[in-house]
């Protein structure tokens, strides 16, 4: 964890933010909402080392500072953070949360504030936001705890009403290519890639870093030859199986998406959307996890979209 200031496109929120502190009026929790790999949990850390370092004349954390070089350790003892944590563990329980508040109701040990980041708050268990509760109705002394949620509807309304709500909206691409073309990325490529990324920015530069468009070009290649007939649904779906659905199936659907404004009139059928519908369905069975069994589940699709290109040809054909 480095000491980052906020990102380019949230220079708006920082100003609010600043602005609040100045009048002594900062809430002791800030709701960050919005969409995920957009920054909202680096704006978090930014607001927290902020918070915690000794200087008073700088804008954003000094880096030099007590204070800061116990964050750049990851040390700091007046910092709580609250994760999933890296062995897949997706909820967060009530033991943390009572670890948490423990953290929270002691002395501050450097003096100043004690800062709480949870991210993301929608994966706190029922019983762990619950116990959340009375700390954020009556918080003990200096605190400022930073809950961060890219799905707002996820999260109980008892703690949405007890925070303060910082929207954070998909920044423009005019103030997230300059950054993503930042390490010698040309600009075209940063703004094709922002585009697959669907505008966010953290994930368009993880895209970046792994060389997606060679990725994208390689399923999109899958996909035509199932629907020429050249590599069967079956041998698609081995293909698909060990990489990461959710993306694959957001390329399909960029794929249908991209195959609809090339040819309105023959692609504007029922079936086409039958099929869109079709992938956001399995879209939804693997977001939640139920166990699904991803072969299947990309056989089926590969299938349907042989069948569905298939009559497509012989519109196209015909017309
Ligand atoms: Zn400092």
């Amino acid at each position: 964890m480095s000491l980052n200031p906020p990102l380019a496109w949230q220079g708006a929120l920082w100003e609010r933010l600043v602005s609040e502190y100045g009048q002594n009026r900062l809430p002791h929790a800030l709701l960050l909402s919005g969409a995920a790999h957009i920054g909202k949990k680096h704006f978090a850390f930014a607001v927290a080392h902020r918070l915690l370092c000794h200087c008073e004349s700088t804008l954003y954390a000094c880096g030099t500072c007590k204070g800061c070089l116990l964050n750049e350790a990851q040390t700091h003892p007046d910092l709580a953070i609250l994760e999933p944590n890296d062995a897949g563990k997706k909820v967060i329980g009530i033991g943390e949360v009572r670890e948490l508040i423990n953290v929270l109701s002691k002395t501050s040990q450097q003096g100043g504030w004690k800062v709480a980041v949870i991210a993301p708050v929608e994966n706190l268990t029922i019983s762990g936001a619950n116990a959340l509760l009375k700390t954020l109705e009556e918080p003990p002394g200096k605190i400022l705890m930073l809950l961060v949620s890219h799905e707002l509807g996820r999260v109980p309304a008892t703690i949405r009403s007890r925070c303060q709500r910082y929207m954070f909206p998909l920044p423009n691409a005019s103030e997230v290519l300059p950054w993503l073309a930042q390490n010698g990325v040309a600009l075209d490529k940063a703004a094709q890639v922002l585009k697959v990324a669907r505008g966010r920015p953290l994930l368009a530069a993880d895209y970046l870093k792994e060389s997606l468009l060679d990725r994208v070009a390689q399923f999109d290649q899958w996909v035509d030859d199932v629907a020429s007939g050249q590599l069967s649904p079956v041998s698609a779906a081995q293909k698909c199986h060990n990489a990461d659905a959710l993306e694959q199936i957001d390329w399909f659907v960029q794929y249908i998406h991209r195959m609809v404004c090339l040819n309105v009139e023959t692609c504007c059928s029922p079936e086409n959307f039958i099929f869109y519908d079709k992938l956001h369905k399995a879209r939804g069975w693997i977001v939640s996890g139920a166990n699904a069994n991803k072969q299947l589940i990309w056989e089926e699709l590969f299938f349907d979209w042989h069948t569905l290109a298939r009559g497509l040809a012989k519109a196209q054909s015909a017309s």
